[in-house]
C-alpha cells in the first residue's frame, strides 16, 4: 500500500459558510501567489484553481512573524503598490507592533480596512449591534503604550487623555502601581464620560474593578464591556461582573490580522467571516487534539496587505460542533481562546496544558485574585498569587492541590504569596510560562502540519 504522506488535511472543508466565503477566500489566495511579492516561494506548491480553496489553502505554508520581518512591509503589498506614495497620499501610516524586540513587526496600517473589520466582528454580537455605531463613546482601559498616551511619571488630565469619541482611563501601564487616587479617578470619569462601550484589558478592568467593590465606590455600567488585548481570566471576569453590570464579550484579534473571532451573546466566540479565513490546526490527540489546536488567519480586501495563513501565535479550543445557542454557524465557533503558545507548559510526562486548563482549574481557589504559573523545569512548577480576604496559607494549600490535578502526581508544585503581580512589557499579564519554550510546532497533528519550507 503506499501512503500518500503529502496530503495534508484542511478542517475548514467541513465547516460552514456562506455561498459567496470560498471565493472570497480563492481571491486572498490569487492575489498573495500571483501578485505579492513575498508569496513567490509557495507557488509551486499550488494545487491550482481546479483544486477547492480549502485544499489549496492546507498545502500552503504557514506565514510568520519572522516572515514579515524579513520581506518587510512592502513584500506584502498586493499589486505593486507603493508604501512611500501610499504614506506620502496620507493614505496608509506605519505602525509597529508593541511586542519585545524580536518579536516587533512593522505594519501598514489602512484605517478603512481595520474599521470594517471591527465593524463586522459586532455584527456577531447582539449588545455590541446595539451599542457599537462607530459614532459611540467608548472609554480604554489597557497599556497606552499598546493605545493611549503613555505617562509614567506625573499624570494626565481627562482632556489630554480624550481624543475624539475615545476616554483613554490610564496613563500608567502597570496597574500593580496604580494608587488609591487614580483609580478612584477612573471610576470618577466613567460616570462623567458615560461611555457606550468600555473596551479593556480584562487584567487591568479586574484591579479597577476589585478597588470599585472594596471602595462600595458607585459606578457608571456601560451597554457593553469588550475585553481585548489579553484573554481573560476566569478570576478576572468574575471580578469584573461584580463591579459592573453590563454584558461582557471578549474580542479577539491581532494588529496584523485585525478582528478575527467575536464573542456572542451567549458565551461562544464566532469567526468573523466577512473578514477573514481561519485554517484551524489540530494538536496531537495526547496534547488535546483534535479539540484544541492552534490558527492560522487569511485576511480579506485589505488592499495594503497581502496575509495568509498567519500564525497569531495562539491556541483555541473548537466547539465539538455543537450548535450554539445564538443560532450562528458560519465559519469557526471556539468555545476559548486557550492562551498562546508561549503560554503553553508540559507535564512532566510531556502532555501539553493550555493557560485556559489552568485557568479553569485555579477559577474556583477561594480567596485567589491574581496569579502568575511558571514551570521552571520538567517537574517543577512555581505559582506566584496574591490573596484577598483568605490566608494565603490556605490559598496557597488549595491553589497547589488543583495543580497537582493538572500536572500529576510526579509534578513538583510551589507557591508564594506576593502583594501584587506586574504585567510584561508593554503592559500584558502572562497567567501561565515555561522557562524553556514549548515547541508548538511539535504538539501538531502531522496529517494537519503545515508544510514547512
Ligand atoms: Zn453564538
Amino acid at each position: 500500500m503506499i501512503i500518500d504522506m503529502d496530503i495534508r488535511h484542511s478542517f475548514a472543508s467541513t465547516s460552514s459558510y456562506a455561498q459567496h466565503y470560498a471565493r472570497r477566500c480563492g481571491r486572498a489566495v490569487d492575489e498573495a501567489l500571483h501578485s505579492t511579492q513575498a508569496y513567490q516561494a509557495w507557488r509551486k506548491f499550488d494545487a491550482g484553481p481546479r483544486s477547492s480553496v480549502f485544499s489549496r489553502l492546507a498545502a500552503l505554508s504557514a506565514l510568520t512573524k519572522h516572515d514579515l520581518r524579513t520581506h518587510g512591509p512592502q513584500g506584502f503589498v498586493p499589486h505593486g503598490r507603493d508604501i512611500a506614495e501610499g504614506l506620502a497620499a496620507g493614505e496608509i501610516e506605519l505602525v509597529a507592533t508593541s511586542g519585545t524586540t524580536g518579536d516587533q513587526v512593522t505594519n501598514v496600517w489602512y484605517q478603512p480596512w481595520w474599521n470594517a473589520s471591527e465593524a463586522a466582528s459586532w455584527q456577531l454580537n447582539a449588545h455590541a449591534r446595539g451599542a457599537a455605531t462607530g459614532e459611540h463613546r467608548e472609554a480604554i482601559l489597557t497599556s497606552p503604550w499598546c493605545t493611549g498616551f503613555p505617562c509614567e511619571d506625573g499624570l494626565l488630565t481627562m482632556e489630554q487623555r480624550t481624543m475624539g469619541r475615545f476616554l483613554y482611563l490610564s496613563e500608567r501601564s502597570d496597574p500593580s502601581c496604580w494608587t488609591i487616587s487614580m483609580m478612584d479617578r477612573m471610576a470618577d470619569e466613567l460616570r462623567r464620560f458615560r461611555p457606550a462601550v468600555l473596551e479593556a484589558n480584562p487584567s487591568f478592568l479586574a484591579r479597577l474593578s476589585r478597588h470599585i467593590v472594596h471602595r462600595q465606590l458607585p459606578v457608571y455600567s456601560p451597554a457593553l464591556i469588550i475585553l481585548t488585548y489579553e484573554n481573560p481570566s476566569v478570576l478576572h471576569l468574575r471580578q469584573i461582573r461584580r463591579a459592573f453590570e453590563s454584558p461582557v464579550a471578549s474580542s479577539y484579534g491581532s494588529t496584523e490580522a485585525g478582528y478575527v473571532f467575536m464573542e456572542c451573546q451567549a458565551g461562544w466566540m464566532h469567526q468573523v467571516t466577512e473578514a477573514c479565513h481561519v485554517d484551524f490546526l489540530p494538536f496531537a490527540p495526547e496534547h488535546g487534539g483534535p479539540e484544541v489546536g492552534r490558527i492560522l488567519v487569511t485576511t480579506f480586501d485589505n488592499p495594503w496587505r497581502s496575509l495568509v495563513r498567519f500564525d497569531t501565535g495562539d491556541v483555541v479550543r473548537l466547539d465539538g460542533r455543537k450548535p450554539c445557542p445564538c443560532g450562528r454557524h458560519a465559519g469557526l465557533t471556539l468555545t476559548s481562546v486557550e492562551g498562546r503558545t508561549a503560554n503553553l507548559t508540559l507535564t512532566p510526562e510531556g502532555r501539553a496544558v493550555t493557560q485556559g486548563a489552568v485557568d479553569l482549574a485555579l477559577g474556583d481557589v477561594t480567596g485567589l485574585v491574581e496569579y502568575q504559573l511558571l514551570q521552571t523545569g520538567p517537574t517543577a512548577y512555581n505559582l506566584r498569587f496574591v490573596a484577598e480576604g483568605a490566608s494565603p496559607r490556605l490559598v496557597a494549600g488549595e491553589a497547589c492541590e488543583v495543580m497537582q490535578a493538572v500536572y500529576g502526581p510526579a509534578a513538583v508544585i510551589t507557591a508564594a504569596a506576593l502583594e501584587a503581580i506586574a504585567p510584561d512589557p508593554p503592559g500584558k499579564y502572562r497567567l501561565a510560562k515555561s522557562l524553556a519554550p514549548v515547541n508548538a510546532d511539535a504538539l501538531l497533528d502531522d496529517r494537519f502540519a503545515p508544510r514547512m519550507y
